[in-house]
């Protein structure tokens, strides 16, 4: 018999991705996209949703919608159609937001191994501010309605239910949004909310097909919080299982700050939306030309530059996707290798580990200390130190290396040096040449410390060796 708390559980997560779009109007009106403007600033009749009004498509998304799609490898809808997502809710005015529904813009896509179900172009609601304490009224606590959002074009990416760990679904999501940022067709800021993403999980015992019942956390604002959330989540549907209980399906808060999940609503069904096709718009019916002008637009992509990293500068694997898919990063290290393109491992393995995004240290300044490690003029260890500086203050690398007395042990300093530790490590000296080679560390670990890390460890052995003649 199977003991359930024995069981293993596999955790299942499809993602929804909303990304505004970068357009200088809205999707269906001329108002002009912002943030962080006055309130109600940069609104008109059709996104405030006044009666009798008509929309009017932005070219710029659908061209941006169907840059997505193309990126993600999706087939365009000859005609796709727009539809009525009935609502009522303070941040909809209208009553209705208009999306996709059964023919979206795109679909059947997949990036790195995830297979994308649809994308597909809406727009976004008005922004409820809520005021709290200090903006109470008759003793309530209350909210604002702020509608310069509303209205800001949306592509909704969803993907199939590919992912299997929280820290998988979060790798993934920053490589879209990687994507998403090379193709420029949103600002991707996850503090402005230009980039939504929310986690479907359920987890099923190892080895089962069929899935197990979903909830989702909407609306992560960062890649971290969307790993610890779903953690969290997958433990607390595990609790339920083994308890011989059943998950809910139903919509659930992350707090942050203290990692407590609440439900925010049972899950609503499609048909609680009374969909309906827009009467007042046409379908979306992209020419050749227009697909083809889009696929033109496609800029080099993060997993297609990891691949050239690896292969025109034969980095490991790891490192090439990591700086591939942290964009700011990769570009540091062409900037760098385009001044220093001698050693571009050392190269990627310094922006990787010890240049923070944002620290002091420019790429001309990093390429410089990897071209005094290959002359010699400066050891790796003691390149650390100058990257701690460069990355703290910026400044030169040679400037700091003289400073600091950080050059290269060499010359008759060293040798003084060697001299000195062999002759207090005989023991270490007689092992050598009774053919004992790893005896060498010893002596090799007292130069070291004696230099404090300024020698190079290469000719540090060269020297030992010649002057015991082993
Ligand atoms: P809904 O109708 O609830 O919106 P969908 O079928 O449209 O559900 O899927 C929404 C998202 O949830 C997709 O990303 C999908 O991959 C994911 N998903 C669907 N079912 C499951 C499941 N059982 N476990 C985990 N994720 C799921
Ligand atoms: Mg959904
Ligand atoms: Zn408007």
């Amino acid at each position: 018999m199977e003991v359930a708390s024995a069981r293993q559980y596999e955790p299942v997560i499809g993602l929804e991705i909303h990304v505004q779009l970068a357009t200088d109007t809205k999707m269906f009106c001329g108002c002009e996209l912002s943030f962080g403007l006055d309130p109600n600033t940069r609104t008109c009749p059709v996104c405030l949703g006044h009666p009798g009004v008509l929309p009017v498509p932005n070219r710029r998304a659908i061209e941006f919608g169907l840059m997505i799609g193309l990126a993600l490898g999706c087939e365009i809808a000859p005609r796709s159609i727009f539809h009525r997502k009935n609502y009522f809710y303070p941040d909809n005015p209208k009553a209705f937001q208009i999306s996709q529904y059964d023919v979206p813009l795109c679909s059947g896509g997949e990036l790195a191994g995830v297979r994308v179900h649809r994308a597909h172009l809406e727009e976004d609601a008005a922004k409820l501010v809520h005021a709290g304490e200090s903006g109470r009224i008759h003793g309530a606590e209350a909210s604002v309605v702020d509608f310069n959002r509303a209205g800001t074009p949306l592509v909704e990416i969803v993907t199939e239910p590919d992912i299997h760990s929280a820290a998988e679904a979060a790798e993934w999501a920053r490589l879209l949004r990687e994507t998403l940022r090379a193709l420029g067709v949103s600002d991707v800021n996850m503090d402005e909310g230009s980039l939504r993403v929310d986690g479907n999980v359920s987890i099923r015992p190892a080895g089962e097909a069929t899935l197990g019942v979903k909830t989702e956390l909407k609306n992560m604002n960062s890649f971290r919080f969307l790993e610890r959330g779903l953690d969290a989540e997958i433990a607390r549907q595990e609790g339920i299982l083994r308890e011989g209980g059943q998950v809910e399906q139903e919509t659930l808060h992350f707090d942050n700050r203290t990692g407590a999940l609440s439900s925010l609503r049972s899950k609503e069904e499609a048909h609680d939306y009374r969909y309906f096709p827009e009467p007042d718009l046409v379908p979306i019916a992209p020419t050749e030309a227009m697909i083809e002008m889009a696929r033109a637009a496609i800029p080099e992509l993060p997993l297609a530059r990891a691949e050239r990293f690896e292969r025109d500068h034969d980095l490991p694997a790891d490192s090439a996707r990591l700086l591939a898919f942290r964009g700011e990063q990769g570009d540091f290290f062409e900037a760098a290798l385009a001044v220093s393109p001698s050693d571009p491992r050392t190269l990627a393995n310094y922006v990787v580990n010890d240049v923070p995004p944002g620290s002091a240290a420019t790429p001309e300044a990093v390429a410089k200390l990897v071209d005094l490690i290959g002359a010699g003029t400066v050891s790796r260890g003691a390149a650390k130190e100058v990257l701690e500086v460069l990355a703290a203050e910026g400044g030169d690398p040679e400037q700091i290396v003289a400073d600091r007395g950080l050059g290269a042990a060499g010359g008759d300093e060293l040798g003084a040096i060697v001299d000195q530790a062999i002759a207090e490590n005989a023991g270490a000296v007689e092992k050598i040449r009774e053919g004992k080679d790893q005896a060498i560390g010893a002596i090799v670990g007292a130069v070291m410390r004696q230099t404090k890390g300024r020698a190079d460890g290469g000719e540090v052995q060269k020297l030992i060796r010649e002057r015991i003649g082993a």
